[in-house]
């Protein structure tokens, strides 16, 4: 199964932030939009990191007063992105290997067309393996 399965049930929208707000207003984001994650873009909408809660709790960890400190100062640079080609087995697998629970994607076109989740990736494979119970059930109680 693609990743634009995904998409296409979750939706495009993709939530970002500037690199100078504050990590208090960054927490706010992530509550106000209900996401673990968002992208830091600058003034001209190119992407320049990725700041999830995972970031926060590591700053207040190592410095109680981050929460006056910029976003910059605790985002990830290297964002890793997937194609929106890719195979959600393939996702899951860049997931547990770079330790990450958010990938952007991209289309052809390097456009960014949403964010993936290890949440939607989860339920994603749960729906797939209810599908498959299902039609099993099915097999069973009516034959084939
Ligand atoms: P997460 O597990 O997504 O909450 O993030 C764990 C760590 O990986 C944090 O330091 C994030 O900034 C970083 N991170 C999350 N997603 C990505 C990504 N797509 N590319 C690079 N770093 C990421």
């Amino acid at each position: 199964m693609h990743v634009t399965t995904i998409l296409a049930a979750k939706g495009h929208e993709v939530f970002s932030i500037g690199p100078d707000v504050s990590v208090a207003d960054l927490i706010r984001s992530l509550c106000e939009h209900d996401v673990g994650a968002v992208l830091v873009v600058d003034d001209s909408d190119e992407i320049v990191g990725i700041v999830s809660e995972r970031d926060v709790v590591r700053a207040l960890c190592a410095n109680a007063p981050a929460l006056s400190e910029t976003v910059s100062s605790i985002m990830t640079r290297e964002v890793v992105t997937a194609p929106d080609a890719a195979e959600v087995a393939d996702l899951m697998q860049l997931m547990t290997k770079r330790r990450i629970r958010h990938v952007p994607i991209l289309s052809e076109a390097n456009d960014l067309v949403g964010m993936v989740s290890i949440g939607d990736v989860v339920k994603n494979r749960m729906d797939e393996l209810e599908a498959d119970r299902s039609a099993l059930m099915d097999y069973i109680t009516h034959g084939g």
